[in-house]
């Protein structure tokens, strides 16, 4: 299609700003390409460092379509773990029998799945597997707390980011010691956590079901209370230092030469000298125009909402004091600033398949299980119900750093279960990418081309 053919207004604006900029200035206008917690702070901090930006999306700043919008808010710097660990394939059987269980397969998506899953069950079969994408997680998420406490305080919004720790609960010490190597490879890398057992835990969550009876507190993490609030005051951040906003979806990229001129959408062509691939789960296509094959799915997530809120100076009628991931089901639940949030499930059905809402129902009975005085006839009928898409590589790490085809162009997606802790570092090495530099962590487990033999 021609650049200009069916070009909006906005669009060519940017060719004649684009054909404006020099050549000694490389890079002066680069289109972030997908407006998610990712994406948008790779725009800030690309912005900070002088360029033009331009946030490509196909929906309205900060919609329920970014999974970044229905997160379950937890900015843990210690989430450092694969999603499955050695021996996690002897649960899977469990897991998929069990119709409360906290993973599910649409076995019509199964065969197209398969490779990517069994590479994914085997990314973390041996202890030294684990302790690799633990140290290089670590340096990605090692103070996501204060990273984007400074986002939210210059976004004008500093009341939805607080660091006020968060637990894991469990049912026993015994449960607790058999997932004695996470806490062991946390520990070596500097995280401290302190165990809290018994009454002291009822004391310190005493709506919380007594069936729990063990917890460890990690006083570094911290939480947002409204990531959909958050991303989109972040974005409107981005537009206040100059980002320019484009609805519209890409469908290639224009490179010549190895040399970015445009990325392509479905509006016209938006000539750019840089892009990043920020696309979250839908980046797989935009990677291989970019000349990378990673290993991309989705593991998609729900959550539901209860009206459960905190009037002025009082506490809500019951719920967690502190966010908590119940360990055994696989979710967390947070008091959000608009709600009670139960968030988990893992869905392996694909990017098109229509949500499964009976799988936010399982949380949402769950969530009664465990908070027992909750006023459950007068909440439930109010429940609100979401769906999102995990991007989620099978070895469990972003992709993050330039692609094979272009120098230009920077792969940002890939973040699975810790995007929105992880999202401000990445903005930080992705905008120091962009300029040439030397990024602040060691990229190399990050590689976009290390699938290649
Ligand atoms: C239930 C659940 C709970 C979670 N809890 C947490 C948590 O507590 N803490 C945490 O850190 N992480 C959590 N996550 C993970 C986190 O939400 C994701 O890792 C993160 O949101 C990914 O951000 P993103 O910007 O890469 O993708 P997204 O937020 O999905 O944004 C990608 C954007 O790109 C757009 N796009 C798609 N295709 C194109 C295209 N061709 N052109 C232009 N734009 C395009 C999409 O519309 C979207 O707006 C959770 C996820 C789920 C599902």
């Amino acid at each position: 299609m021609p650049a200009t053919a069916s070009a909006t207004p906005a669009l060519a604006e940017h060719a004649t700003q684009a054909r404006a900029a020099g050549p000694a200035d490389r890079r002066r206008h680069v289109v972030v390409i997908g407006a998610g917690i990712v994406g948008t702070v790779c725009a800030i901090e690309m912005l900070r460092s002088g360029r033009q930006v331009t946030l490509l999306n196909p929906h309205a700043p900060a919609g329920e379509e970014a999974t970044s919008y229905g997160n379950a808010g937890w900015l843990s710097s210690h989430s450092i773990l694969p999603p499955a660990g050695p021996g996690m394939w002897k649960q899977v059987p469990g897991y998929l029998l069990d119709p409360q269980g906290p993973l599910t397969v649409r076995w019509g998506y199964l065969p197209r799945a398969l490779p990517w899953l069994w590479r994914f069950l085997r990314s973390g079969r041996t202890p030294a597997h684990v302790a690799r994408t633990a140290h290089a997680l670590r340096q990605l998420l090692r103070d996501a707390p204060a990273l984007h406490a400074r986002l939210a305080s210059e976004a004008g919004v500093p009341h939805l980011v607080a660091q006020r720790g968060l637990l894991h609960a469990y049912r026993s010490r015994a449960d607790f010691e058999a997932d004695a190597l996470g806490w062991r490879l946390r520990g070596e890398e500097g995280i401290a956590f302190e165990t809290v057992e018994g009454a002291s835990l009822r004391a310190q969550e005493p709506d919380l079901a007594s069936a729990y009876g063990f917890g460890v507190r990690v006083a570094e993490a911290g939480h947002c209370a409204n990531p959909g609030a958050y991303l989109a005051a972040l974005v409107a951040h981005a537009q206040s230092l100059g980002a320019r906003w484009v609805t519209g979806q890409a469908t290639g990229l224009h490179i010549e030469a190895g040399r970015l001129h445009a990325v392509r959408t479905d509006q016209g062509d938006l000539p750019c000298q840089g892009a990043v691939i920020a696309a979250g789960a839908y980046s797989r296509p935009l990677a291989r125009a970019a000349g990378d094959r990673v290993w991309l799915d989705t593991e998609r997530g729900y959550h539901a909402m209860l009206d459960v809120q905190a009037r002025a100076g009082e506490r809500p009628p019951a719920g967690p004091r502190t966010s908590t991931m119940v360990m055994d089901r696989k979710l967390i639940v947070h008091q959000m600033a608009h709600g009670l949030r139960v968030a988990g499930q893992v869905e392996i059905a694909g990017l098109h398949a229509a949500p499964d809402w009976r799988r936010a129902r399982i949380l949402l009975g769950h969530l009664f299980d465990l908070y027992p005085s909750l006023p459950r006839a007068a909440l439930e009928d109010g429940a609100r119900f979401w769906m999102g898409r995990r991007p989620s590589t099978s070895d469990g790490l972003p992709c993050i750093g330039p692609a094979s085809a272009c120098a230009d162009v920077i792969h940002a997606y890939g973040h699975g279960h810790v995007g929105l802790g992880a999202s401000a570092r990445t903005g930080r090495v992705v905008a120091q990418c962009m300029d040439g530099q030397p990024p602040e962590i060691d990229l190399a487990p990050f590689r976009p081309q290390r699938w290649r033999r």
